[in-house]
């Protein structure tokens, strides 16, 4: 029967009619050896046309699978099913006395299309979530099984894949104990002296920080402040205390946001910002998010601050936050400690177009990598440049899937020649 299907922010209609939802992992091989395209649609956070499967081709959601969520108390890990959603994985690792290192700002996203596109937190030491990932099950385009760990000479492609190199149908996760998370909102912290040694100070204060501005004016209007209890109380001489609770986009209900003023409570109802219980904002938005070198951190926010009059009008939101270094090859963060400066835009497509690409050219000379599952611009031939394992990457995609079954355009244009 024919169904509208579309992404959660509505700006992506795939042009397959129909979301096949296999009910068994048989079905699923079957599904997939039986056809010639074939793309996992996750819980469709993307903003861009990463999840297309094109015209005639399958695109399949694993949402009927039963989940399974297996936690292994002595070994610390848990291995999870290719729909799970991190807020059902976290309730059912933190029931076990665990915890995954980190989280995203949104628990709704599911953890196999989260990892493929490169998502992260926040945190000096906190590499993406791809990290925690030490294996990788998948169910390649002729139906059979592939397995790729940490450990094997392919494992650097296997988890940042972009979906292009099978249904990932579990993950296997490291965790470690349960800790508790304190969350701490601070506001008004100016650009203006922002030398590179004291953003290196901020960034680290804690776990986890945010520093979130409109651009309406340089500086940040909100710094989110998470700490491990379990870690020392951070000196924020930097910013003053929020009177209030406070929700990153202005204007809207703070109710929706995990809580604040010190309040201890479980890392899974602290790390991200929203909580999973309730719906983040309407999904009236797009998104971007470029990746840089942490050390030119003070030079991309100055670069911004020249184009705020361009990016201000049509922006919701702008999030800046740090990655560790991680080693998957097309990983955002691939090789370099990184800072990550997010763009939640108002939902009108042409009128962010233009902001995009002048954020684009104000952050092309730090080599800045576009977000995976966010809207972006840059020429492949650019994004080629700025990932030196890419060829590492094709080259892996082109063996396990040497008819591309799982190559859709947005890979292809990614993959290059
Ligand atoms: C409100 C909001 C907040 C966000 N916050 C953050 C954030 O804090 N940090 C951040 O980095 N990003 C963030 N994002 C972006 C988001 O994390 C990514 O777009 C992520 O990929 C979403 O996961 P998903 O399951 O919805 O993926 P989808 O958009 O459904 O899919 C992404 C890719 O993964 C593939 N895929 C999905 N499941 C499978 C599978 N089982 N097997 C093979 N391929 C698969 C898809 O084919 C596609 O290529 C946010 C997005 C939204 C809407």
């Amino acid at each position: 029967m024919a169904e509208t299907v579309t992404n959660w922010a509505g700006n992506i209609t795939y042009a397959a009619g129909e979301l096949h939802r296999p009910r068994s992992l048989d079905a699923l091989r079957e599904l997939v050896a039986g056809s010639p395209r074939v793309r996992v649609l996750g819980s469709g956070h993307s903003f861009n046309e990463i999840a297309e499967p094109g015209e005639g081709g399958v695109l399949l959601s694993l949402d009927a699978l039963s989940p399974g969520i297996d936690v292994d108390t002595t070994a610390r890990t848990v291995r999870v099913g290719g729909g799970v959603r991190y807020a059902e994985l976290a309730r059912e690792v933190h029931r076990h006395g665990l915890a995954l290192a980190n989280m995203a700002s949104l628990p709704h996203i599911s953890v196999a299309g989260s990892v493929a596109t490169g998502t992260h937190g926040s945190g000096v030491g906190n590499g993406p979530l791809a990290s925690s990932v030490r294996a990788v099950e998948l169910v390649t385009a002729d139906g059979g099984a592939v397995t790729v760990a940490r450990g094997d000479e392919r494992f650097g492609g296997a988890v940042t894949s972009l979906g292009a190199l099978g249904v990932v149908t579990a993950l296997t996760l490291d965790l470690e104990p349960a800790f508790e998370v304190e969350q701490h909102v601070f506001t008004k912290m100016p650009l203006e002296g922002l030398d590179p040694a004291t953003f290196e100070k901020v960034m680290s204060a804690a776990y986890s920080v945010s520093l979130f501005t409109d651009w309406r004016a340089p500086g940040f209007r909100q710094v989110w402040v998470k700490r491990r209890t379990d870690q020392p109380l951070p000196d924020f001489p930097w910013a003053a205390p929020a009177t209030e609770k406070m929700h990153p986009v202005p204007g809207m209900p703070a109710v929706n946001c995990t809580e604040q003023f010190g309040v201890a409570g479980p890392w899974h109802e602290r790390l991200p910002h929203f909580r999973a219980e309730f719906t983040p904002s309407s999904g009236a938005e797009l998104q971007s998010e470029y990746l840089m070198p942490r050390d030119s951190a003070v030079a991309v926010l100055h670069a911004l601050d020249e184009v705020r009059e361009t990016v201000a009008p049509v922006l919701q939101t702008c999030e800046v936050r740090t990655v560790a270094a991680d080693d998957q090859w097309i990983g955002p963060a691939h090789g370099r400690d990184t800072v990550a400066v997010h763009f939640t835009w108002i939902e009108d497509t042409a009128a962010v177009l233009p902001a995009v690409a002048r954020v684009e050219e104000a952050l092309a000379p730090f080599g800045a990598r576009p977000h995976w599952g966010k809207v972006f611009t840059t020429p492949a031939a650019e994004l080629h440049a700025r990932y030196p394992r890419l060829h590492d990457f094709r080259t892996l995609v082109r063996d396990l899937d040497p008819a591309g079954a799982f190559t859709n355009a947005f890979v292809r244009d990614v993959l290059g020649g």
